[in-house]
């Protein structure tokens, strides 16, 4: 059927805003909008009834009257007549009030920093339950849905409001139109910032650690500060960057962790930062981490801060799975080590497969399962008669103070163990992390 015999056909039975008469069209012809996709077939209908009117035709005349009730006002015109409109059969007068729908969303807009947006809508399911009957009753396959003509339309005009402009797929910004109980939602997307970080001294947690004894409400023990340790790496480096991001709560992610009396040197450890809610998304990255290098006083240092998204929270949880990492250990055995023992163990470790059940130290929160991790190379260096260093190069995860102790021969083989002595780790840094943030 051609799209004007179509379009009179729809019109008689049903009042349609040009918005909603182009949608049920709105895959035929490029670049223009629905609603001007709707008065183009209503013009175009108007003009052939009245051809047809003009030469006589009262079927013609009817259909005009007919027409000019259901949204075609230069229908009304031709006849010289007053008619009651019929407000439109699908969205009741919606299409008509997207400006002003978009003016809501600015004044919470203006408080927020952001460069991209998406917008959504929430919508009473009658409009869509609507549309589909119009389009089972004349089938109509050439259609799009109202929620997609109403999100593309709003943001639309929001840009031209705000000068930002819509992004499907990183949007700083999510704005849901909640028709059904009339408000906008503005939900900003977080933040992430990423860098390394090297921890220059012991007795510090990577994450904050909530006193055991009265659960983080405070008691002698914590000395009233309901934590464990006065500060963690954790809050010297997340909480400058919510401050300065002026967001609700920022969450740490590091590559791995080390123990609390373990220094992180070298290259440091990655991390990613990711603040929720920020009111602030273009930050100076320099400023910010001589901001947290100041107030962590030498505790804890970042370097080469930059920005991330989601995927490299995920991509952080592997690297520290896969990435190789170097340790320096020092360790103390029980009898002494001659250097024929320290080459044979360097020897025996190069390129060594590590079964290592859940370290008792750690059992009380950590499922026991047996772990295979590779050890790449041990370098190494005599201290003193019981004591050496040793650089270990191991894949992440392994257990390193266990590796070195056997931990009563839940990790074999272990250095205890190829030295025919207890050995034990007294001093421990991590030296390098591989893996790129
Ligand atoms: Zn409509
Ligand atoms: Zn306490």
């Amino acid at each position: 059927m051609v799209l004007v015999e179509k379009t009179v056909e729809i019109l008689r039975k049903c009042p349609l805003c040009d918005s909603c008469l182009g949608r049920q069209f709105a895959l035929l012809g490029k670049g223009v909008t629905n609603s001007a996709r709707g008065r183009a077939l209503k013009l175009i209908a108007v003009m052939e009834l009245h051809q047809r009117h003009l030469s006589g035709d009262e079927q013609a005349r009817k259909c005009l009257e007919e027409l000019a009730g259901n949204g075609v006002v230069f229908a009304a015109t031709i006849l010289g007549k007053e008619v009651t409109e019929r407000g439109c059969f699908i969205c009741r007068g919606l299409m008509s009030r997207l400006d002003e729908l978009a003016r809501q969303a600015l004044p919470e807009l203006e408080q927020h920093e952001y460069s991209t947006f998406l917008v959504g809508v929430k919508m009473h399911g009658d409009y869509v339950e609507r549309e589909d009957k119009l389009r089972a009753e004349f089938q109509l396959e050439y259609g799009e849905s109202i929620k997609g003509e109403f999100t593309r339309e709003v943001g639309k005009r929001l840009a031209a409001l705000t000068g930002k402009k819509a992004d499907l797929e990183k949007p700083d910004m999510i704005i849901i139109f909640n028709l059904v109980e009339n408000r906008v939602e503005i939900t900003p997307m977080p933040l992430f910032i990423a860098g390394r970080y090297r921890k220059l001294v012991r007795g510090i947690p990577q994450a904050r650690w909530i006193c055991t004894e009265c659960g983080g409400r405070g008691c002698e023990r914590c000395n009233w500060s309901g934590k464990m340790y006065p500060t963690s790496v954790e809050e010297l480096i997340a909480e400058p960057i919510l401050r300065a991001a002026k967001g609700l709560e920022a969450k740490f992610h590091g590559a791995g962790r080390e123990d609390v009396d373990v220094r992180v040197l070298g290259n440091g450890r990655p991390f990613v930062v990711e603040v929720k809610c920020p009111r602030i998304r273009q930050l100076d990255l320099e400023e910010l981490a001589k901001t947290i290098n100041q107030h962590a006083k030498g505790l804890v240092e970042v370097t080469g801060l930059k920005y991330g998204d989601r995927k490299l929270v995920r991509r952080l949880k592997l690297m520290s799975e896969r990435s190789p990492k170097k340790y320096r250990a020092v360790i103390e055995v029980e009898g002494p080590v001659s250097h024929e023992d320290l080459r044979k163990l360097e020897e025996y470790f190069k390129d060594r497969v590590i079964e290592q059940y859940t370290p008792r130290r750690v059992l009380h929160r950590r499922a026991d399962k047996l772990r295979r991790k590779k050890v790449y190379e041990v370098e190494v260096k005599p201290i003193g008669e019981r004591m050496f260093e040793a650089l270990i190069k191991c894949q992440g995860g392994l257990y390193v103070k266990e590796l070195i102790s056997g931990d009563e021969g839940r990790t074999t083989p272990s250095f205890s163990e190829m030295l025919g002595r207890s050995a034990r780790c007294i001093e421990l840094d991590v030296v390098e992390v591989g893996g790129e943030v």
